[in-house]
């Protein structure tokens, strides 16, 4: 059931704000204004999130893991919709968001490693998500700056990459460029309900109210808190901390693809953007390296700890990466939800809508996300396959509900098997500064 958008009335209200313009905000800002509708996107540091500090994978398959068959769907139907949504900024802003479509090789430090490699090809066999095993020697034509020790090595075709900094600062253009749209550089202190307990807009730090027919949370691991205030909705976001290292590479390190590894045991991945193509820096690569994972909150600190770690294990992998300049450590936080699934959609409170809680996953669901929820504003329909990948994704899962039984909107939603399998956090909570996750 869609809630549509109601004309709101009085002050210059536009049909939606949107609380948050990290990357899934802003792209359901987008989306929001293509269906024309007029929105205003509330955020004191627009794209300076968990975003920021992305590696940017589209890893559908080299993220997929036991017991997440939801996730994989999900996932699946978020890479499915990054080509045209690539394109689709391009034409709107002119920007070129760094998407790179040259595959994902996965390397095995030791035989312990491979072993694990092994499983998880088993894994993606038995879905049929097109990955296999490389020799060495093949994995080494394919990508000759891998290392001198690798026991095995696997290629993972359909998983790609693109720069979320460049795609946060496109899509803030293409908001600001659209009519009847902003981005107005302030927080959201709290959410208006009107008598009826509908949401009908965001109050700012100095007071204003942003009046609208339809209120999106997109606030990344803050939604929660923002929430909270609406007791008939729980969105259980928390902050799980990452951090990633940007590397200057000059011309000489032709690094092709996404090299993700496992070196004793612990992930590690080096993501290469295409090279500058002019100024100064012409021919030079940016190099990401990632990612830390950390039941932490978002302090903003990077630790010697995690840095050390990040360099340890990709300079296993590509021992080239000696050679290139450190220019950057970001800390930030992902938003993380206890089963590892976003929120997305209408709530049950009326003109209240989430998009929330994408965890390791923001930068690839970002595009079916702001498909999602402008259905949920609009009242269109998605296509079925779409539909049922986001029911796992669905706002009101996590209960407890004001409405009773009798009077539930949402009849045709089953509770899904994801819930049974991982009912407290997830296998890639780990607390620890070393990167015990890939992303
Ligand atoms: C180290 C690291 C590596 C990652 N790598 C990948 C990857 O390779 N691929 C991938 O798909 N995903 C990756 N992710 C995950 C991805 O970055 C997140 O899932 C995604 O950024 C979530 O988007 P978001 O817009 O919900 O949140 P964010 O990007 O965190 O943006 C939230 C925004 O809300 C704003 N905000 C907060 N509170 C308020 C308020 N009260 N009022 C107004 N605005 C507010 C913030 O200022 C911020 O701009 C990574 C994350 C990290 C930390």
């Amino acid at each position: 059931m869609h809630r549509h958008v109601r004309p709101s009335s009085g002050d210059p209200a536009r049909d939606v704000v949107v609380v948050g313009g990290g990357i899934v905000g802003l792209a359901v800002a987008w989306h929001a204004a293509a269906a024309g509708l007029t929105v205003v996107v509330l955020d004191p540091a627009p794209g300076d999130g968990a975003a920021h500090a992305a590696a940017g994978m589209l890893a559908p398959v080299t993220e997929a893991d036991f017991g997440e068959e939801e996730a994989l769907r999900l996932h699946l139907a978020g890479a499915a919709r990054w080509p045209g949504f690539a394109a689709a900024l391009q034409d709107a802003t002119g920007a070129d968001v760094g998407l790179r479509d040259a595959g994902t090789l996965t390397v095995a430090y030791d035989t312990d490693d491979l072993a694990v490699l092994r499983r998880v090809l088993r894994l993606h066999a038995e879905h049929g998500l097109g990955s296999h095993e490389l020799t060495t020697a093949d994995a080494r034509r394919c990508e000759p700056l891998l290392g001198p020790r690798l026991a095995g090595a696997a290629w993972a075709p359909g998983d790609h990459a693109v720069d979320p900094r460049a795609t946060c600062a496109a899509l803030r253009r293409a908001v600001e460029r659209s009519p009847g749209c902003a981005v107005v550089p302030r927080a959201v202190v709290g959410l208006e309900r009107d008598a009826s307990g509908r949401v009908t807009g965001a109050r700012d730090g100095s007071g204003r109210v942003h009046r609208a027919g339809a209120v999106v949370v997109a606030a990344g691991w803050e939604s929660g808190a923002l929430v909270a205030e609406v007791p008939e909705v729980r969105v259980p976001t928390r902050p799980v901390k990452g951090q990633t290292l940007r590397l200057d590479a000059g011309p000489d390190l032709g690094l092709e693809h996404v090299v993700r590894g496992l070196v004793q045991g612990r992930p590690v991945y080096v993501v290469p953007r295409d090279p500058v193509p002019d100024g100064a820096r012409a021919g030079h690569r940016e190099i990401v390296v990632g990612a830390t994972s950390e039941e932490n909150p978002d302090d903003r600190r990077a630790t010697a700890g995690g840095v050390f770690a990040l360099l340890r294990d990709a300079r296993a992998l590509v021992p080239g990466l000696d050679e290139a300049a450190l220019v950057d450590v970001t800390p930030r936080a992902r938003p993380a939800t206890p089963d590892n699934l976003p929120l997305v959609g209408a709530t049950d409170v009326a003109g209240l809508h989430v998009a929330t809680g994408h965890g390791r996953n923001g930068v690839l669901l970002a595009p079916v996300t702001a498909d999602a929820v402008v259905a949920g504003l609009t009242g269109t329909t998605l296509p079925d396959d779409v539909a049922a990948a986001l029911v796992p994704a669905r706002p009101d899962r996590f209960g407890p509900r004001a409405l009773p039984p009798a009077a539930e909107p949402r009849v045709a939603r089953h509770d899904g098997p994801h819930l049974a399998h991982n009912p407290g956090f997830g296998p890639r909570a780990a607390t620890s500064t070393t990167p015990a996750t890939p992303r």
